[in-house]
């Protein structure tokens, strides 16, 4: 797994959790999704009920998880958490949602990659607190209505635009999750430097900020990298010579473009002379899924002015000639 990628592995899961904020006041950046959130569950709590449920969408390792389990610990409750892809039949969703305790928060990641004969039976839980589970098969079968307890549904997708309206609709309120600034991430990079126990200074934490693709999830890893480079070059504390140093090693250029972006930027210069071209045909040219291609390198790379969209495909600037050491034909798409 390439450094950058904003994926996270087996084992990097269990090293942040020891890194995720626990409440709502350390959570850092996101501001009006803090305040937002946090009116939501100071009303509920007030009323004395469970809260709307609430759909987080954004990109992977901008804190879905983490606000999930914030959202479980501000308002005192238990927390389950599956994903899309582990329901492929509705009845594991019955399964799950059968055994709900009162006031239980269900998060459920990847949420767009559900089997879709669960979503039916997820629009009547999360309405009525009901799921019909059927008894036979054939024409003799017959639903049987089972009162479940009251929870709240937290759904977590990389893109919101894929689910089906009436689901989206039955979210009471909607987070959209951006990129983080640096000011953010190096605040982000002295909290879990503290956790870690290592000695931070302020201009190493701004050179990995900046080369963070505004993902804390990058963050916390690429500090990880500069962190066992310090131990094994220098002193253990980590400046910014070390930084620049471990970042080089793990090829991690100036914007934190890692191979795929470079990949995708690669072909869109050299193979479609910076484009106009599809999304779909992009993503053949680098032996990637049309998904990964969108989800993971595509943000970050508009939002950093490398690539802009428009209605006849994905076109290259001139930062991304630049940037890639590359000339641009004369004829150049921008
Ligand atoms: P997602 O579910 O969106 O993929 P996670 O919630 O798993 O992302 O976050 C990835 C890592 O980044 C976690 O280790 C978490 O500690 C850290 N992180 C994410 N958002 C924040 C934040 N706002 N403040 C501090 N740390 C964060």
């Amino acid at each position: 797994r390439d450094t950058v990628s904003p994926e996270a592995d087996l084992d990097e899961r269990a090293i942040e959790g020891a890194l995720r904020p626990k409440r709502l006041a350390d959570f850092v950046g996101q501001e009006r999704v803090r305040e937002q959130l946090s009116l939501v569950l100071r009303g509920a709590q007030r009323r004395g009920r469970a809260p709307d449920h609430v759909l987080m969408s954004g990109g992977p390792g901008l804190g879905k998880t983490t606000l999930a389990m914030i959202i479980a610990a501000e308002l005192g409750a238990p927390l389950r958490i599956t994903s899309g892809p582990a329901i492929e039949r509705s009845g594991d969703l019955a399964a799950v949602l059968s055994t709900l305790h009162e006031g239980e928060v269900l998060f459920l990641d990847e949420i767009h990659r559900m089997a879709r004969p669960a979503e039916e039976m997820l629009y009547v839980a999360m309405e009525d607190f009901r799921v019909d589970v059927m008894v036979g098969k054939g024409p003799g079968a017959t639903a049987i209505p089972l009162d479940i307890a009251p929870f709240t549904l937290v759904g977590a997708t990389t893109r919101a635009g894929l689910l089906p309206a009436p689901l989206r609709d039955r979210f009471g309120f909607t987070a959209h999750m951006d990129f983080y600034d640096p000011a953010d991430l190096e605040l982000i990079l002295h909290r879990s430097a503290g956790l870690l126990q290592v000695e931070l200074a302020a201009d190493a934490a701004a050179e990995i900020a900046g080369r963070s693709r505004g993902t804390p999830r990058i963050a916390n890893r690429l500090l990880r990298r500069v962190r066992d480079y310090a131990e094994v070059h220098g002193d253990g504390r980590l400046t910014r010579d070390t930084a620049r140093a471990a970042l080089a090693l793990y090829e991690v250029d100036a914007h934190g473009l890692d191979r795929l972006d470079r990949a995708v930027l690669d072909a869109l210069l050299t193979k479609f002379r910076g484009g106009p071209v599809g999304l779909s045909t992009l993503a053949v040219a680098v032996g990637e899924e049309p998904e990964t291609v969108e989800v993971v390198a595509e943000p970050f790379l508009v939002r950093s002015g490398f690539i802009a969209r428009t209605p006849r495909g994905r076109v290259a600037t001139p930062r991304a000639w630049e940037h890639m050491g590359i000339a641009p034909p004369p004829d150049a798409a921008f």
